[in-house]
């Protein structure tokens, strides 16, 4: 995963309690950046994604670029000086969208960074910073991500069973598979009886039927 923003500062994080601005949900529902290096400083697509939106919002975000990520996750990069991409196009991890800027409803050069669970109209915002994998505090942000090496999920019932199992063996974080948290910072995953993919680098686990599962579970064990 890359950062947004290279060498970046939070100057107002997800809801951040020493935020003074009123807003209209009544929390700040994104993370902004500033450069430490300067700043109108480049802009960066954090993850392979696909340009969901290019868009201009006087009263608000500026210019914006929405990226869709897994095909689940909006994120919205706004106030934004110069837009470098189109909608449609693919970017890739690390590649320069845009520029920062003072667009829109802003009062300096920051980023407006935000992750909604898509489709981004239904605003339902998630914390962004433990999607990038840093912490949701001001200041300087580290420029690698904590990432989560593996992350075992499972559906309840049986498989949870031996889901708990390989997570115990692995020293790995366990989650269910129907509430898969924030993924952008996970490496690697199990699914244990179910052929999903929550993210791309996944190993699957699915026997004949349960009792198979299981079993092919433990081998991994050994
Ligand atoms: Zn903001």
């Amino acid at each position: 995963m890359a950062m947004p923003v290279k060498n970046a500062k939070i100057t107002n994080c997800y809801k951040d309690p020493l935020c003074k601005i009123k807003y209209t949900k009544g929390y700040h529902t994104g993370v902004d950046f500033i450069g430490a290096d300067g700043q109108y400083v480049p802009v960066c697509a954090f993850r392979d994604a696909s340009v969901l939106k290019v868009g201009w919002d006087p009263a608000g975000w500026g210019n914006y670029i929405i990226l869709r990520y897994a095909g689940k996750y909006d994120v919205v990069h706004a106030h934004l000086s110069k837009v470098l991409v189109s909608q449609g196009a693919a970017v890739k991890e690390g590649q320069q969208i845009g520029v920062m800027g003072t667009t829109g409803n802003s009062t300096g050069v920051h980023l407006h960074f935000e992750v909604r669970v898509a489709p981004w109209t239904n605003r339902n915002d998630i914390n962004a910073s433990n999607f990038l994998g840093i912490l949701n505090q001001r200041g300087p942000v580290q420029d690698k991500p904590i990432m989560i090496p593996e992350v075992i999920f499972s559906s309840p019932g049986d498989d949870e069973m031996a889901a708990a199992y390989l997570a115990r063996f692995l020293k790995a974080e366990r989650r269910a598979l129907t509430a898969p948290g924030d993924l952008a910072n996970v490496e690697h995953a199990y699914v244990i009886g179910s052929p999903v993919k929550p993210i791309q680098n996944t190993t699957n686990i699915v026997g004949t039927d349960r009792f198979d599962t299981a079993r092919k579970t433990l081998e991994l064990c050994k």
